[in-house]
């Protein structure tokens, strides 16, 4: 019998890549999505569980009946603008629904969890790369309730003995190589999504923002391939058997302007991307970039894909 993983929004971007690497490692991903994000085809590797991870029925069922050694918690509202416009939905999907799963797994006896984090915790950065213990002030609803979680899993290690990774993301992009997943988010408002459906003659990219204080004006990203997080995860959920609580950023620690990305798409997809200059996208920083050696240490894991593979993968999937 394969190992029982919980993966909360398995069904979604990072979940659905992670449930793939989970299965290569011989764990038995089991998805608990609602399906309001998520989607069913993207569930290939285990069972799928529809319901909310706010639904603490459904949870004590799936502890029950597959009781799973740990869990990766994906499932999250993740949109920074509806973030600010309605932040009930964020406090409740992301900080309410995380403090049911903690509940029920300090019930259920399982004592390791993934937590899907992200770089908006911190904030403005005050000095680049960003390392993990970066004064932490988020200028969003956003990554204030990823903030709250990443406190709440604090505690709960602190009381309960539960495990936790709190992974920070940068900026996820690209798609499965074997383009069996990628990215359908809807809204897409993610550049690299964006870029190849300019490419594909589908729209004009609007550059937010040329006076930035970067090399060439536009702002800068650390982009890092799905597959690479996905393949992230498992390594944390195996040094967990260890126990402990600690926070890792995930990124490549190399900057990509947004003129960058779309001369890589160029070259990449062979097509010319047409784009407009557009006024700075609120809330956007000049740079973020990772201090990536922390997480390379810890979970004895280096990136295999660069830039050209995000888009490349992505491009593939597009076309599929
Ligand atoms: N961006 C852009 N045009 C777009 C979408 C994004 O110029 O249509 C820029 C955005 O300002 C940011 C970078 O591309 O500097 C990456 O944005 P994305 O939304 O992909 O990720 P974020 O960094 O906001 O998480």
């Amino acid at each position: 019998m394969p190992r029982a993983v919980l993966v909360t929004g398995g069904a979604g971007y990072i979940g659905g890549h992670a449930c793939k690497a989970l299965a290569r490692a011989g764990y038995l991903p089991v998805t608990l999505d609602d399906l309001s994000a998520g989607h069913e085809w993207a569930v290939k590797w285990g069972p799928l569980v529809r319901a909310d991870v706010a639904d603490r029925a459904a949870l004590d069922a799936v502890f029950r009946e597959h009781r799973p050694e740990g869990v990766l918690h994906f499932a999250a509202r993740i949109e920074v603008g509806e973030s600010m416009r309605d932040p009930g939905k964020y406090y409740g999907n992301n900080c309410v629904a995380s403090l049911r799963l903690l509940e029920a797994m300090r019930d259920h006896g399982c004592r390791r969890i993934v937590f899907s984090s992200t770089c908006a915790v911190y904030g403005a950065p005050q000095r680049l790369p960003l390392t993990e213990d970066h004064p932490q002030w988020p200028v969003n609803t956003y990554g204030w309730s990823k903030f709250t979680v990443e406190r709440m899993l604090e505690d709960f290690h602190r009381a309960h003995g539960i495990a936790n990774l709190r992974l920070r993301y940068f900026n996820a992009a690209g798609a499965d190589p074997d383009a069996e997943l990628g990215e359908e988010h809807d809204p897409e408002t993610h550049l690299i999504p964006l870029v190849l459906r300019a490419a594909a003659g589908r729209g004009v990219i609007k550059v937010f923002g040329r006076d930035y204080d970067t090399p060439d004006g536009t702002c800068l990203r650390d982009y890092i391939h799905v597959t690479d997080l996905a393949r992230a995860h498992v390594s944390a959920l195996n040094l967990l058997e260890r126990g402990g609580s600690q926070a890792l950023n995930l990124g490549v620690g190399e900057g990509f302007s947004v003129r960058e990305v779309l001369d890589t798409a160029e070259r990449v997809t062979g097509r010319s991307i047409p784009r407009e200059d557009a006024p700075r996208r609120e809330g956007d920083p000049a740079a973020l970039l990772a201090e990536p050696t922390a997480a390379r240490r810890a979970l004895d894991w280096e990136p295999e894909y660069g830039l050209e593979d995000m888009i490349a993968h992505a491009w593939a999937w597009m076309n599929r």
